[in-house]
């Protein structure tokens, strides 16, 4: 076969998948076995009150058992996470955001470290390892693999994310539902609750955040004023939750979150908080925001539409008390039909 035959191979490998962390997986398999490296990592890069943090989405490595299976299923879990704030060729070339080269002064391995930059301002740093030296050749090679799966991720953050917010979207949370619940499921510090507890094992919440009196400052300011206090909510949700919680914007004025907590009363703290930080928050020309907030606990077996209808039945009672405030609904209470059925029609057209 010849060597280009071979990287198109590669590059058909690891663009193969929508799922994200097959795609992963296949590029550190790609990379491992053209560059002959120990070890292939790929780093998510997240920042918890400025610091660097990298989780690990994909390892792979020469011992079999460190192999990380290309399972869709399994997201390494939080251990996997570090700071990346030492003076590591990690941290350098975070700060560069350039390739990096080092060696390894006890096993004499030569590492490097490629960053990756997605329009949505993701860094993902790829981190190879092995025996022998990296040339200027194979870094360009690698390099050139990066910016191809660069390209990729941002094609599916592209058909995942909502535009104006850049938050997920809706479908996402329909696609992905069952494999968020998996993952969450996987967290340390989520020691399993009695199954009879009416919260369920998982310690996983979801929480559904609608902007009261929307209409009026649309009517009252137009929509342009209106698309800036979306994107200025969708902001303050995504900085109160922390980066391994996702949130979604669901159409309209209307957000989900989905949310690690083991807890009770630590779900409601954290989506009071949220309503807090909403409310103190002065909007340009439009000046104070609320926000209504429905929640409750995600169970084993739950559909997506089951999990977010208890929410929706939850901000129902929130806005019927008076709005500016945060209710739970608990799974054991009868499933109503919610008054207003938001799942089937929550995409307002305007
Ligand atoms: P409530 O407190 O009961 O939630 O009242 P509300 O006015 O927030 O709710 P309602 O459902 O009556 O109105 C939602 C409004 O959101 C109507 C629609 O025009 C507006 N909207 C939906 N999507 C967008 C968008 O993308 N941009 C802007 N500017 N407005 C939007
Ligand atoms: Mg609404
Ligand atoms: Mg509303």
């Amino acid at each position: 076969m010849t060597d280009v035959l071979v990287q198109v191979q590669n590059v058909a490998k690891f663009t193969g998948s929508r799922d994200r962390d097959v795609a992963a997986s296949a590029m550190t398999e790609v990379l491992q076995q053209l560059f002959h490296a120990t070890q292939v990592q790929i780093w998510n890069v997240f920042h918890v009150k400025d610091v660097p943090h990298g989780i690990v989405v994909a390892s792979r490595s020469v011992a079999p058992t460190a192999i990380h299976a290309p399972d869709p299923a399994s997201l390494l879990p939080l251990p996997a996470s570090r700071l990346l704030n030492d003076h590591s060729e990690l941290a350098l070339c975070l700060e560069r955001l350039e390739s990096v080269r080092g060696q390894d002064a006890s096993t004499g391995e030569h590492c490097l470290v490629v960053p990756i930059k997605t329009d949505l301002q993701q860094t993902v740093l790829i981190s190879l390892a092995r025996q022998s030296p990296w040339s200027d050749d194979s870094v360009r090679t690698i390099e050139a693999f990066a910016k191809i799966y660069c390209n990729f991720l941002n094609l599916l953050d592209y058909g995942e994310r909502d535009t104006l917010t850049g938050l997920l979207n809706r479908k996402s949370f329909e696609d992905t539902f069952f494999k968020e619940t998996q993952r969450f499921s996987q967290f340390p510090g989520l020691s399993a609750v009695p199954d009879n507890r009416p919260q369920g094992p998982r310690g996983l919440w979801i929480g559904l955040v609608d902007i009261d009196f929307f209409k009026k400052v649309n009517d009252n300011f137009g929509h342009l004023i209106g698309d800036e206090v979306l994107l200025l909510v969708a902001n303050i949700i995504r900085a109160s939750f922390r980066p391994e919680d996702r949130v979604y914007r669901f159409g309209g004025e209307e957000f989900v979150v989905l949310l690690i907590a083991q807890e009770e009363n630590q779900a409601e703290a954290a989506f009071e908080r949220l309503r807090q930080a909403v409310e103190s928050f002065k909007f340009p020309q439009v000046g104070q925001v609320t926000v209504s907030v429905g929640f409750s606990v995600v169970c084993d077996g739950d559909t997506p539409s089951e999990a977010f209808d208890r929410a929706d039945q939850a901000v129902y009672r929130a806005k019927k008390q008076g709005r500016n405030q945060v209710c739970m609904q608990e799974k054991r209470e009868a499933v109503a039909k919610p008054e207003r059925d938001t799942l089937k029609n929550s995409v307002e057209l305007f």
